[in-house]
């Protein structure tokens, strides 16, 4: 039997022939009916391992490829009561090594692709010991292995105890954190996800993304588990595959099927690792793939959609399109980073459908901000709205005021959007003062600037019972404005948009470490700025930061990618950095055009397509 936690009784509840899970590559499908009897038997094997009866909130941390085994694994350290730590297995050894003791792991799990690698780090001098368990793989009882009846699962009334997941953050601007999610606010973050976005069981969802965030876990997996829709697991990302992937269905019968779906991972790798599972099923004869009903990637990933598309060949090309039909894609979501309009609206183009929907969320919220499922609901630049659940506001960057949503004074006023609610984190890892730093506990407290004191609870991450916290506003580091939506935005009659999307709309600036510039007495908003860059003909991709100046204190400083790349065709950037600024002159104020601009030919990003402006910074203006 299983604890009966939310996510189980919601699997519980699915049809038990349905897809849970399909790999891709192997068109494997993997039923809901199969998921907890599997769950059960890994979470039996580790507390075996461990010698007790659960392992109420130890950490456990895995490497597992984008899988059905992910699925099992991360739900068996649930069903254990313990917290799931899950790594990048493109992580390098220095960073799992940093991962394993900071969270004090029990144990590590691998699975035989990754056992290698686990083995690597567990030579390596570490503070803990955590114990290496090889786990078996479910490749081979897929559907087709699995013809009978499910084995049933009880769910017993034990309670949750302190099941969890701790998730680390990207390392933007800092070393990562140790976030830690209690199943509680894993949860209610599915729950407000379920209500705004409207999973359903009818949804196939494409997943393209790595599996140690929340945009690649809980909107990607935890979220879908509930609501019963099949997750189709194609990971590395490739753009041609995932077109293909798009096409198939609609792609005429005589190269559908087994080719169509046949990816272009089929002989590639993950992270320098050979995907193993293909010859075995290439004989065997394939359902002719769904239709993708529900995408959900990061900026860079659609910018690359958006090239590849272009170098298809005439018929997947067009197949494609039919795919992104709003009758097929229902939604398609970008969030992680600001969209660039440019992508925007290429994809509005390309698809002939609505614009992308555009969320905002982090490591420690979840989704907080979203643009509603009405096309009307979807503006240029917004995140949208607080979702079901979440309260936000915004506070003066230096008088610490709370800014007044109903006072058009306080309107395209910057503040810093603080978060409270059941889907925020309780507080850091081992990282008191940062969680006493980042929490501020009600209206007062914000005004003096004062931090919470006393880290509680949370110091050490145990939980987040103490009720003090659950008033507590979360400072986000990002700022925002909010504005007036479009008249034809927020009037959405659907019931699950209703109380939410509506009112004035956020629009993020950037973060308030990076991306606020202060230059001569002025704040200047890098995204604003990047968007203006990105909105020239010839600028392909471009990052704004800060540049210490004597002058000013700190000056405009523009990192920009031309399009095409000089070298490409041999010949010299079209555009001087004198020529752009001339361009900019009609867009922006003059105190925010970059006074320093730099043309380079890559802007290094991390696998989420964030760029680190520190690094950036000392790499080109040091
Ligand atoms: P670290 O906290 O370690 O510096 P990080 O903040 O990049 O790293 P994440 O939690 O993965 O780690 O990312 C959250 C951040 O991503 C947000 O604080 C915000 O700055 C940015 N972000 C997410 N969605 C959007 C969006 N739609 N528009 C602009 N920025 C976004
Ligand atoms: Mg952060």
């Amino acid at each position: 039997s299983l604890p009966r936690l939310p996510v189980f009784e919601a699997i519980s509840r699915h049809d038990p022939d349905s897809t849970a899970v399909v790999h891709s590559a192997s068109g494997r499908r993997f039923r809901y009916g199969d998921l907890l009897a599997d769950v059960c038997s890994v979470r039996n094997r580790l507390c075996e391992r461990a010698g007790r009866s659960d392992l109420d909130g130890e950490r456990i941390a895995f490497l597992v490829e984008n899988s059905y085994d992910y699925v099992v694994t991360w739900l068996a350290v649930l069903a254990a009561k313990a917290i799931a730590v899950p790594l990048s297995p493109a992580f390098p050894a220095p960073e799992l090594q940093y991962i394993l003791n900071h969270s004090q792991a029990l144990m590590l799990l691998s699975s035989d692709r990754f056992a290698p690698k686990a083995d690597e780090v567990l030579r390596t001098e570490l503070e803990v010991e955590p114990i290496h368990v090889r786990l078996d793989k479910f490749e081979g009882s897929g559907c087709a292995a699995r013809p009978g009846a499910p084995e049933k699962v009880t769910l017993e009334e034990t309670g949750p105890g302190s099941a969890g997941m701790m998730l680390y953050t990207s390392g933007t601007t800092n070393r990562p954190k140790g976030v830690l999610l209690p199943e509680s606010v894993l949860t209610a973050q599915a729950r407000s996800l379920l209500q705004a976005w409207e999973y359903s069981s009818s949804d196939h969802l494409l997943h393209v993304l790595p599996l140690h965030h929340i945009h690649g876990t809980i909107n990607a997996i935890y979220t879908p588990l509930f609501s019963g829709s099949a997750i189709e697991f194609m990971f590395p990302f490739n753009a041609d595959a995932v077109w293909r992937r798009f096409a198939a269905p609609f792609l005429a019968a005589e190269n559908g099927h087994g080719h169509a779906n046949g990816t272009g991972t089929a002989n590639g790798t993950a992270n320098g690792h050979p995907i193993p599972d293909l010859a075995a099923t290439a004989s065997r004869p394939r359902p002719r793939p769904r239709p993708i009903t529900f995408f959900t990637a990061v900026p860079t990933i659609y910018s690359r959609l958006l090239a590849s598309h272009k170098t298809l060949s005439p018929a997947v090309q067009h197949a494609a399109r039919t795919a992104l039909s709003p009758s097929n894609l229902r939604l398609a979501i970008s969030g992680s980073a600001a969209l660039p309009t440019p992508v925007q609206r290429a994809w509005v183009e390309l698809s002939g459908a609505a614009p992308l929907l555009e969320r905002y969320g982090m490591t420690e919220v979840g989704m907080a901000l979203s643009c509603g499922l009405d096309p009307a609901d979807r503006v240029d630049g917004s995140v949208g709205w607080p979702l079901p659940g979440v309260e936000a506001r915004l506070v003066d960057l230096d008088t610490r005021r709370v800014l007044d949503p109903n006072d058009p004074a306080d309107r395209d006023r910057p503040g810093e959007i603080q978060l409270r609610g059941p889907s925020i984190f309780p507080g850091y890892w081992r990282n008191p003062e940062a969680t006493a730093r980042e929490f501020v506990l009600d209206d007062s407290v914000a005004a003096n600037g004062e931090g919470r004191k006393n880290g509680n609870a949370a110091a050490n991450g145990a939980s987040a019972t103490n009720g003090a916290l659950k008033n507590a506003w979360f400072r986000t580091g990002d700022v925002a404005v909010r504005r007036a939506p479009p008249p034809s935005a927020g009037l959405s009659d659907r019931p699950s948009q209703r109380s939410w999307a509506r009112g004035d709309m956020y629009f993020v600036l950037g973060r308030r470490s990076a991306d606020i510039i202060k230059s001569g007495g002025e704040k200047v908003s890098a995204l604003e700025v990047e968007r203006e860059l990105l909105a020239l003909p010839n600028v392909a991709e471009a990052a704004v930061v800060a540049v210490p100046s004597g002058r000013w204190g700190q000056k405009v400083g523009a990192v920009v990618v031309l399009n095409p790349p000089p070298e490409e065709k041999g010949e010299k950037a079209r555009w001087s950095p004198l020529e752009m600024r001339r361009a900019l002159k009609g867009r922006l104020a003059a105190y925010k055009i970059p006074q320093v601009l730099r043309v380079v030919d890559k802007i290094p990003r991390n696998a989420m397509g964030k760029v680190n402006k520190k690094e950036l910074v000392k790499e080109v203006f040091a």
